[in-house]
């Protein structure tokens, strides 16, 4: 499991990489919710969303030990292809990329631009992992994945130390899921310092395999998922993460489409900030939680990067 001294550790680590992002607050939305709401803007985030912090330390981490690192490679294209791509370009080392042969243009230009090679390969998820794997053996490349993997983990746990240091007085986190990764390394080190702050995730309605699982006892694999939030389209729960959500998350709040443009409008109306979907679902968490009232809140406002016309079409409604 993880400890949390591997999350402080981190937090030095990553310290050239990953920006301290700032907390926002709003008096009309505390007056208008009947909560005090924060966000934690990792909109503003080196590439625009946290996975720097868990791209980085694991990268870090490996060069430490391996004394030198050929080149990195990953089969996400999204927030996570980026970081990886940034990290790559700053320590001047080889990475590339693999991207569905559907890849949209914008995210093709925001990995090409720190220089990352892009590999295009099939158009489902396993195709792009198995060519990533390969690339891996054939080039003596490290593969970073997404979140099932303790470095990254611990990297995306820094969030939980920034938001204690920031907010002393916070009594409950809400963190949007994915594969997880996000909220098992920030729950690891929240319950670990302050176990009375309650950690609560967030879940597309259609996108649900933490909620699934949990409910379950054990990891569920989803036939499809389907939602506008698309950083949290995992099928299943990583096998690491999985364990950690269930002894340290209290609980998952699941929100529907409409909830989450909604609470990307609030984002902007109230705090004058752009969150991505993935971003505002833990908005949308604790604007419906029963966990919510009267209390001091901190969402996570996990990313920003949206294309301008989708946030045309998604905030029009
Ligand atoms: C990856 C991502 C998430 C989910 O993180 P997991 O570690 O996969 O749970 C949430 N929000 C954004 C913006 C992301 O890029």
């Amino acid at each position: 499991m993880l400890k949390i001294e591997q999350v402080k550790e981190a937090h030095d680590n990553i310290k050239c990489y990953a920006k301290y992002t700032p907390i926002l607050y709003s008096e009309a939305a505390a007056k208008d919710f009947g909560f005090k709401l924060m966000l934690k803007a990792e909109n503003f985030q080196t590439t625009n969303s946290f996975k720097i912090r868990g791209a980085s330390n694991c990268i870090l981490k490996e060069l430490e030990s391996s004394k030198g690192l050929k080149g990195v490679v990953t089969a996400s294209s999204g927030n996570h292809g980026q970081a990886v791509a940034y990290v790559a370009y700053r320590l001047r080392i080889p990475a590339i990329i693999v991207m569905p042969e559907t890849a949209p243009e914008a995210k093709i230009k925001a990995v090409s631009r720190w220089g990352a090679k892009i590999e295009f390969c099939g158009t489902t998820s396993q195709q792009r992992l198995n060519r990533s794997k390969q690339i891996a053996e054939q080039e003596g490349y490290f593969e970073i994945p997404p979140y099932d993997h303790y470095n990254v983990i611990a990297g995306q746990g820094t969030i939980g130390k920034e938001i204690l240091e920031q907010v002393p007085d916070v009594e409950a986190v809400f963190i949007p899921i994915g594969g997880g990764g996000l909220i098992s390394g920030i729950a690891t080190y929240i319950k670990n310092i302050k176990p009375q702050v309650k950690v609560i995730g967030g879940e597309p309605e259609e996108s649900n395999s933490m909620s699934v699982s949990i409910r379950k006892g054990e990891i569920v694999r989803l036939d499809k998922t389907d939602s506008i939030a698309d950083g949290l389209l995992s099928l299943e729960p990583g096998s690491m993460t999985f364990p950690l959500v269930k002894k340290f998350v209290d609980d998952i709040e699941t929100v529907s489409e409409l909830e989450i443009s909604s609470a990307m409008i609030a984002c902007i109306e109230y705090f004058k900030t752009v969150p991505e979907p993935s971003g505002a679902v833990s908005v949308a968490a604790a604007i419906k939680s029963d966990w919510r009232k009267g209390k001091k809140i901190v969402s996570l406002v996990s990313g920003g990067n949206i294309d301008m016309n989708r946030l045309y079409h998604l905030t029009c409604v």
